[in-house]
């Protein structure tokens, strides 16, 4: 009987793949037999993390992009496509917020930095619109291909102080629904976009926001674990399951959905 969940052999591209849960994604999907093409920002990032990820099989390659460079992108889909063949899946995890983007706890929202907002928002929903585009191209050629974008928690509801980082959040949300219509309507039921929306897991970005150097939890990571009905916050491999069902046979009628992975968070009014 056919595995619904096999991925073996899928091209599959990560951007943010030097992160936190992009990276670990990317080592899951090669240890399912996937070929993983690692891309983030620098060289060394890339090469540091290729390095370790060749000590799990000779199934990637890594490239230095900038979401947000078009030619840089260009220039990376054709090395894929000229490697591999063809290109079966792109996850879109480059993303993350700066200060100036939010409102510190002695602010108000007079403060927001309006170039930083900016800034967060280029690299949350431009970032993961340019890939798209990119990748899409070649979905199209084809006649299939996949996309996961990472959204969050913050999307849903207003969590406070975090503006750009919510606002280009809530856009990919948008952007994945507008993107599954547009690419089915046109192309056909083979190529799918999907997003995952995680709640809180510990990163390099909000690591400091939301545990003190003992570990223990600093007053906004309590406030979210209040919220939390799971209360703990979500280990990096719980994003894993969710990512692997979305670009398999097991969810080949699913598109423009977004997967909330967050210790039912979204589903508790907090009372
Ligand atoms: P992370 O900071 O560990 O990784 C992000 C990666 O993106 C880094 O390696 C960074 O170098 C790379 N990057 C930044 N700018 C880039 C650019 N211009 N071009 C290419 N790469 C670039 O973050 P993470 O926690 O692994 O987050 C992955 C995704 O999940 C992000 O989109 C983040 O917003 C989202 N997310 C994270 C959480 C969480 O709690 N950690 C929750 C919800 C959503």
């Amino acid at each position: 009987m056919k595995n619904l969940f096999d991925i073996q052999d899928k091209v599959i591209a990560v951007t943010g793949a030097a992160g936190v849960l992009a990276g670990g994604t990317a080592n899951y999907l090669q240890e399912q037999g996937a070929f993983v093409v690692y891309l983030d920002l620098f060289q060394d990032k890339v090469d540091a993390t290729v390095e370790e990820a060749k000590k799990i099989s000779d199934k990637c390659c890594g490239f230095a992009c900038n979401v947000l460079d078009q030619a840089a992108l260009d220039e990376v889909c054709a090395k894929v496509l000229e490697t591999c063949g063809r290109i079966d899946v792109l996850i879109n995890g480059a993303g993350g917020n700066m200060p100036g983007a939010t409102i510190g706890p002695d602010q108000d929202v007079f403060d927001l930095k309006i170039e930083d907002y900016s800034k967060v928002l280029d690299l949350n929903l431009k970032g993961s619109v340019l890939p798209t585009m990119t990748f899409a191209r070649a979905f199209k050629e084809q006649g299939f291909g996949c996309v996961v974008n990472f959204s969050s928690m913050s999307s849903p509801q207003a969590l406070t102080r975090v503006l750009g980082y919510s606002n280009a959040k809530a856009a990919i949300d948008n952007f994945t629904r507008w993107m599954a219509a547009e690419m089915a309507l046109k192309y056909g039921d083979k190529i799918r976009v999907n997003a995952i929306a995680p709640g809180f897991f510990i990163s390099n970005q909000n690591r400091a926001l939301l545990t003190n150097e003992d570990g223990s939890y600093t007053e906004r990571g309590q406030q979210v674990i209040n919220k939390t009905p799971f209360r703990r916050f979500g280990e990096q491999e719980e994003v894993f399951g969710t990512i692997h069902y979305l670009i398999s046979d097991a969810a080949s009628f699913v598109s423009g959905i977004v997967v909330p992975v967050d210790g039912a968070f979204s589903a508790f009014s907090g009372v």
